[in-house]
């Protein structure tokens, strides 16, 4: 990987097309990136693979893949691409393809409008993946907790476990028009919960409903991701009160409620956007 003197290291762009687009839910749209770029994704072992994909504004014609130096140069810090997160759901290498579930979460924003927008053939740019949790034999049970946007990491890792893992899933949504089919070994029960709208603080009851869930015996593995307030209630559940070490746990914020990207990862940096207090 190129490394800039003194820098850190140039993460390489993969530069795709849309080949499908699928409504999988009333929120959730899977768009399958395929193209002779496929050569360039470098694959990792982990079911919460993410990619940052680069947005860059249509009114300014860029062509992908971004130099982010040169353009920092010239434009205006505004008028750069934008970075936003999401989990590969699925790779298929001998097909070439990456699946990638987004909500549409309204017509804010930048990548929930795109992916509800998308057309066969649109590019899509990015780098990673990143990611590092895996379910793991070794747990006596494995506790896997989101919202809409944990979907895809909760899926894939389900699909990862062993037949004999056993554990629970609790996935928060708007309704039952949210909900998907999941394929998880038998001893792992998957309940969904309805919000009954769209996320508000004052909506969530994942955080309840997780603390209501009978506490199993035995070593737990968690998985946790979803907004940002709700994952800090958590962190405090699962770290403070029931005592599951750090290296148990993947807990992080995916978003945070009215905040875009940009400026919520800012934040990471501040001890408002901190999940564990480093
Ligand atoms: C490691 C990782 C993996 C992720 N994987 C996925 C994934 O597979 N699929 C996925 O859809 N998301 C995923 N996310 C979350 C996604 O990156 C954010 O939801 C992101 O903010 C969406 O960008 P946007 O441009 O649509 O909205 P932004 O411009 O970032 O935000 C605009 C407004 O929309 C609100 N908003 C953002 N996301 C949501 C939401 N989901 N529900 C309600 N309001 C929202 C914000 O609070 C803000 O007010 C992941 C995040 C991380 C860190």
């Amino acid at each position: 990987m190129a490394r800039p003197e003194g820098g850190r290291p140039v993460r390489p762009q993969v530069v795709l097309q849309v080949v499908k687009r699928q409504q999988i839910s009333e929120h959730l749209v899977r768009l399958t990136f395929g193209g002779p770029g496929f050569e360039d994704f470098v694959d990792k072992p982990a079911t919460d693979r993410y990619i940052k994909i680069l947005f860059a504004k249509p009114e300014l014609g860029l062509t992908p893949p971004y130099d982010m130096d040169e353009l920092r140069e010239r434009l205006p810090g505004e008028d750069l691409p934008v970075r936003r997160t999401y989990t590969v759901r699925r790779s298929d290498t001998a097909e070439g393809t990456i699946e990638v579930d987004f909500v549409v979460h309204g017509s804010d924003g930048i990548a929930g409008p795109w992916a509800r927008d998308a057309k066969i053939g649109d590019s899509v740019c990015f780098s990673g993946p990143g990611g590092m949790y895996l379910p793991k034999d070794e747990f006596d049970y494995h506790l896997l907790v989101g919202d809409e946007t944990a979907i895809p990491a909760i899926a894939a890792s389900l699909e990862a476990m062993g037949e004999d893992l056993v554990g629970q899933a609790l996935i928060e949504v708007e309704g039952a028009g949210d909900e998907i089919e999941l394929r998880a070994p038998n001893g792992v029960d998957i309940r969904w919960i309805h919000r009954g709208s769209a996320f508000t603080p004052e909506s969530s009851t994942l955080e309840a409903v997780v603390r209501q869930h009978p506490w199993p015996s035995g070593r737990v593995q968690v998985f946790a991701h979803g907004e940002r307030e709700v994952m800090k209630s958590l962190r405090s559940y699962f770290y403070d009160e029931r005592g599951v070490d750090r290296r148990d746990m993947s807990l992080s914020a995916y978003w945070a409620f009215g905040r875009a990207e940009d400026v919520f990862q800012a934040e990471k940096r501040t001890p408002v956007g901190q999940i564990f207090a480093e």
